[in-house]
């Protein structure tokens, strides 16, 4: 079998200090060998000079919306229902060519419209468009009169677009199987309000029973559940129910953190999103105007973005596996940003480069739900990137595309500029 080397790359192999001088060996989809001596191609074999650049595993986005684009304010729920099922899919197979150009090889869904992630799933894998692994994910599943509950009338439509009511265990059991057999892997629970949506973090969105319900569901045939979440009290009684992924998780205390580390729940924090909220709307105050509101909102999002930051080493120091995402596609967050977002952890919540380059690779490997995904390691799956400069020392080469330099992703080789 024709081999695909990679050599003369300064190694960042997802847990380690970049290592220069090393080569890799790609067989199939797996990575063979790592070496710091010569390499033998054989007549056929592929042979990458890296030119000293860095080569690391590729990164997990790990809270991917692929239909989302210009949502929030300017275009309100009912999620899905902004434009044709057909262009929805548009959308994200054009969100997908984003998200490999960014070095992003793997994407985990957090809610799509119409089934459109297992199809856009599909699609890749049967080589039709470029993009990364994805992991299918489910419409919002929400309790009546909850935050993206706004537009009572589209209940009457018929239509099944990006949210599904659910009220009751039974109803959510119905409604998370519904959703699995439709091809979603992970489901999408909204337990509270918060984090950026109409009702505030203290709202209670889904009682306990319905919560262990759904998850017992999802877990029942073999897949996760996860859960918008931004209250002390939502998180703890995520963790009770079970939930696998935490989105948000606004209100994270130190019981909650001892909490998630002891149950091996995954936290997205995700505070790309409110931190350009926050600097849109800090961007609208106007001079003369009566900016109360405005400052009463920002104030808010400072907070809950500063306690957030404070309590994030602490849940490091823990061992709770943390991942990266972000809801992309807001209209204060485009897609194609994700290469900005681990900046922005060692900045504002102290967490070495390392650590959030963890992030990125091993632990988005987790969350992907791979044993042999998110490391550059023998017997390992080849997800690769080759990115100009070093990460590791700066990280801002990430934010780019121009430094991304080549993509590999299951041992195929999606963009070489080198
Ligand atoms: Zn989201």
């Amino acid at each position: 079998m024709a081999r695909t080397y990679f050599v003369n790359a300064n190694l960042l192999d997802g847990e380690n200090p970049i290592k220069p001088a090393s080569a890799i060996t790609i067989e199939g989809n797996r990575i063979v060998s790592i070496t710091n001596g010569p390499v033998a191609p054989a007549p056929g074999d592929q042979v990458i000079d890296c030119g000293q650049r860095t080569l690391m595993p590729g990164m997990v986005s790990g809270h991917f919306h692929p239909t989302y684009r210009n949502v929030g304010n300017s275009l309100m729920p009912p999620l899905g229902m902004e434009r044709a099922p057909a262009m929805h899919a548009y959308v994200a197979a054009y969100h997908a060519g984003i998200a490999i150009q960014s070095g992003v090889t793997s994407v985990v869904g957090a809610n799509s419209p119409f089934d459109i992630d297992p199809s856009l799933r599909d699609a890749i894998l049967e080589g039709l468009i470029v993009g990364p692994r994805v992991v299918p994910g489910s419409r919002d599943l929400i309790t009546t009169a909850d935050s993206n509950d706004t537009t009572p009338w589209y209940w009457d439509s018929n239509v099944l677009a990006g949210v599904r009511l659910c009220d009751g265990p039974k109803e959510f059991r119905k409604a998370v199987r519904d959703e699995i057999r439709r091809g979603a892997e992970i489901v999408k629970l909204f337990a509270t309000g918060g984090h950026g949506i109409r009702l505030s973090g203290t709202t209670m969105s889904m009682t306990k029973a319905e919560l262990s319900a759904a998850v017992e569901a999802a877990h029942g045939l073999g897949m996760r559940a996860r859960a918008h979440v931004a209250s002390k009290a939502g998180i703890m009684r995520c963790i009770e129910a079970g939930v696998d992924v935490l989105d948000h998780g606004d209100g994270m205390d130190e019981e909650c953190v001892q909490a998630i580390a002891e149950v091996g729940a995954i936290l997205i924090p995700s505070l790309h999103g409110p931190y350009h909220m926050i600097k849109t709307l800090r961007a609208m105050r106007r001079e003369g105007d009566d900016n109360t509101e405005l400052d009463r909102k920002v104030e808010q999002r400072v907070d809950a973005m500063r306690r957030m930051c404070e309590m994030l080493p602490a849940a490091v120091e823990a061992g709770v596996c943390i991942c990266l995402g972000d809801d992309y596609g807001s209209d204060v967050l485009p897609h194609g940003m994700y290469g900005d977002e681990p900046a922005l952890y060692i900045e504002h919540a102290s967490i070495p480069t390392l650590e959030v380059l963890r992030w990125a690779t091993v632990n988005g490997g987790v969350l992907v739900g791979l044993s042999d995904l998110g490391r550059i390691e023998e017997g390992y799956l080849a997800d690769l990137v080759v990115v100009d400069g070093d990460p590791s020392t700066d990280i801002t080469v990430l934010g780019s595309t121009e430094g991304i330099c080549a993509v590999m992703r299951d041992g195929e080789l999606l963009i070489n500029n080198l």
